[in-house]
């Protein structure tokens, strides 16, 4: 059947495919083989997937094996238990000859049978039915007469547990330690922390009696951990607070149920400002979809967030509908194909999830919700390169669905789209019970260094501001947009400054782990002490990360609790969600974080949110900057005054005058659209044209040289015909994990040709030689890096 996964023989191994059609005659010329072995009874793809799968493919320009791949469930050891179960009749057979009360025609040996399962709580594995003496065909006679049922289920299998090895003995023991004993203790400290035994064993090449014995002189302590922590995602005694819609919500909400009246396809745009209870319309749209006997699907941005609207679509659907799924990347694959199969066979009706849950193998699809439609998480940014906002749309589509796109700043092309009619567009204005917006202000850097002639991250007037939250015992948040202690180091002598071995781009200084770290590629080098080029000691830390401004606050601010929240402290969902509940619960005055903070969260007692640098996302080369800007600004904006109490946003920048900036304080999303779609006219950008981004890639610089200008011998003939072609051009970033990078910008306003164009491309790669890893096609990027 289409969908369904088959082992097939290739070369000489066995692979996993994907059934996509079935033909009575084979194309001509080509050889026949047998599929060994079908996988799935039931498909595992919906034929709606399938054909989805196919626009994928063709859109982005992505081999249809790994579209496939990406959409099947993980290919898991889940088992399949076979359990006998006595049924009602078999139990009261039982009773019933227990007290003489009946005879029967079946042999000793099956009344004994079901006399020991009877005591065996009515069922046992079928596996285990021969120890208890029963012929197959007396277990086959008993199914038939009703007094049994062999059931079938799929099981996770037992977690695997691996000790957790870290380092425990002084931090300056390096003298005392032998060669072997040193590594280890670099690896478990400064390079990599805590680490599994057998992964410590091999990175630091060592023989476990070193380990054992370092364990015993108490230089190391290790523990026991879950390979894959169980978590029960919902907590059973939530319940969400009951609102009864508000007017504005209301329109909004039977916006939605007339296109459900309509059941046809249909985009609607829910543009409504941070804290107007969006997420209660979501939740009576799926209900109301559930009502009508269809499924939903919902999107969120990250991770987080998916704890919090599953939470609550479990409290309102999870009774009466059997249950929501849960999909995202974090889950182990023992758990997401669970949860995948039970989304499959119908149990689940409510899917909630990032990105990949689009897949989501729902049938009968009646709405799908992107909420935070403009973030940037929903393109995934390796093949296949899809944007799963737009992937939700063509999926709405082919199922007759509606689509709910959501948020306070949607992103340009999608207000464009509703602007024009192609979607139709709900607003909410005001906040929920007309609490106000924050109020922004500016902070002008400029003047403030002219009156303090200090350079801290901290302005005078966030000074002030915090100390009055403290005061009054309210929270802050505030906001830096990198993470480490300084984001460049310098040479004052000779002006160069430490970059990536691999990458072309400034070295990050953390502090507390003591060394220098990419964040493109990872690769770490120690804290010089001299400048490596020429040895001049004038070395220059320079640019405040989130580590920094945290050690600054706890200076300014002795007395205060205060946590940091970046990729460096939540390293596990686990510290993630402990820092924030320990904000939330009101257990620390100051939460300092990178944008992580800026998303989603609903805290009450926020009264102040300061942003240290506005500016630095101002200067990308990336006709997005201005956009991205904005939406950052308003996004933590709404996170300050949710609750009864007002609140005051703090943003500090070089340059005041901005539009991204003035319209962000203003918090007017209207008069941002019109001045950023002006500029993307002037420059002939989306949503005036299409984009495709195409980077030819190597280790070795003259190959990257080579193809790019080959494949420029192609692209250049057609520049100027409907499409233009920049490039080839060093791409911003020119080297990037060790390969260098040589980038073609494409633009069109017709889309259909930028895809025609870029197909020729691939087979024009093929023919001349270029390996398909060299070339990286990215359809409508949102990253031009
Ligand atoms: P948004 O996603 O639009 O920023 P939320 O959906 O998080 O806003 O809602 C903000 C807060 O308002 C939540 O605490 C929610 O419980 C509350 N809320 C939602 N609808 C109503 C309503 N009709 N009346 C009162 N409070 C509401
Ligand atoms: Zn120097
Ligand atoms: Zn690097």
């Amino acid at each position: 059947m289409p969908g369904s996964r088959v082992l097939a023989p290739f070369r000489k191994k066995s692979l996993v495919g994907v059934v996509v059609e079935m033909v009575e005659t084979p194309p001509e010329g080509t050889k026949i083989r047998e599929i060994s072995k079908v996988l799935d009874l039931l498909p595992a793809l919906t034929p709606k997937l399938i054909e989805l799968g196919h626009w994928i493919a063709g859109y982005y320009l992505a081999p249809v094996g790994e579209v496939f791949r990406g959409m099947l469930p993980p290919a898991t050891d889940l088992s399949l238990r076979r359990e006998i179960v006595l049924t009602e009749a078999g139990r009261n057979l039982v009773a019933d000859l227990q007290a003489g009360k009946v005879l029967t025609d079946l042999s000793t040996q099956q009344v004994d049978f079901l006399r020991k399962l009877s005591e065996k709580k009515s069922h046992i594995l079928l596996a285990s039915s021969g120890k208890l003496g029963i012929a197959p065909e007396d277990l086959q006679r008993l199914q038939r007469r009703g007094f049994l049922e062999i059931r079938e289920s799929m099981h996770g299998r037992r977690r695997k547990r691996q000790r957790i090895v870290a380092w425990k003995g002084p931090q300056d023991a390096s003298a005392q330690l032998g060669e072997k004993e040193e590594r280890v203790r670099s690896l478990l400290t400064t390079e990599r922390g805590p680490l599994p035994l057998a992964k410590l064993l091999k990175l630091a090449g060592v023989s476990r009696a070193i380990v054992e014995r370092m364990l015993r002189d108490a230089l190391l302590e290790s523990w026991e951990e879950a390979i894959d922590p169980a978590e029960d995602p919902f907590d059973p005694g939530y319940i969400p607070p009951a609102h009864s819609l508000n007017e504005a919500q209301e329109r909004a909400f039977s916006a939605v149920r007339s296109r459900f009246e309509l059941g046809e396809f249909g985009v609607l745009l829910l543009h409504g400002v941070t804290g107007s209870g969006k997420t209660e319309v979501y939740l009576r749209s799926v209900q109301e979809a559930l009502a009508r006997g269809k499924t939903a699907l919902v999107l969120v941005p990250e991770i987080a967030l998916t704890l919090w609207i599953g939470r609550q679509c479990h409290a309102w659907f999870g009774a009466h509908f059997e249950g929501v799924a849960v999909l995202h990347s974090a889950l182990s694959d023992v758990e997401r194909a669970r949860e995948w199969w039970r989304v499959r066979n119908g149990q689940a009706r409510v899917v909630v999830g990032t990105r990949s849950a689009i897949f989501a193998p729902v049938e009968n699809l009646g709405l799908i919700i992107v909420d935070e439609e403009q973030e940037n998480s929903y393109k995934q940014e390796e093949t296949p390169r899809y944007h799963g906002r737009d992937v939700a749309i063509v999926r709405a589509k082919l199922e007759s669905a509606a689509a709910l796109l959501g948020s306070a700043t949607p992103s340009l092309e999608t207000y464009h789209n509703a602007v024009n009619g192609k979607y139709e567009l709900l607003t909410i204005a005001t906040r929920v019970e007309n609490r106000s917006l924050a109020s922004v202000e500016i902070v002008d850097l400029r003047r403030d260094f002219a009156q303090t002639f200090q350079t801290s991250p901290i302005s005078k007037a966030l000074h002030d501001g915090i100390a009055e939250c403290l005061e009054f015992h309210t929270q802050a948040l505030v906001l830096i947009n990198r993470r480490g202690y300084s984001w460049s180091v310098l040479c004052r002598s000779c002006g160069a400054s430490v970059q990536c071995v691999n990458c072309s781009i400034s070295m990050t200084h953390h502090k507390s782990r003591n060394r220098l770290e990419c964040h493109y590629c990872g690769s770490i080098q120690p804290v010089p002490k001299t400048c490596p080029k020429c040895d001049s000691k004038c070395v220059y830390f320079f640019g405040e990360g989130s580590e920094h401004l945290e050690e600054r606050l706890r200076k300014e601010f002795p007395g205060a609790r205060i946590a940091r929240l970046d990729r460096d402290t939540a390293r596990t969902k686990q510290q993630y969600q402990e820092t924030l509940g320990a904000f939330a619960g009101g257990a620390l005055d100051i939460l300092v974080g990178t944008q992580m903070l800026a998303k989603g969260h609903d805290f009450h007692r926020v009264t102040l949110v300061g942003v240290v640098s506005a500016d630095s996302s101002l200067s990308l080369p990336d006709f997005r900057a201005a956009e991205r800007t904005f939406q950052l600004l308003t996004q933590v904006a709404g996170r300050a005054g949710r609750g009864e109490l007002p609140g005051r946003v703090l943003i500090q920048t070089f340059y005041p005058q901005h539009y991204a900036i003035q319209d962000a304080v203003r918090q007017d999303y209207l008069s941002f659209y019109e001045r950023e779609l002006n500029f993307r006219r002037l420059m002939g950008y989306p949503p005036f044209s299409s984009l495709a981004n195409v980077i030819v890639r190597d280790k070795n610089l003259e190959k990257a040289i080579r193809w790019s200008r080959r494949l420029s011998e192609y692209f250049s003939p057609y520049d100027g015909k409907g499409a233009r072609v920049l490039g080839p051009a060093s791409a911003p970033l020119a080297r990037l994990k060790k390969e260098h990078r040589y980038q073609f910008l494409l633009k069109s306003s017709k889309r259909s040709l930028l895809t025609k164009l870029l197909s020729g491309a691939l087979s024009f790669c093929d023919a001349n030689e270029i390996p398909q890893t060299a070339v990286l096609v990215d359809m409508d990027p949102l990253s031009l890096l």
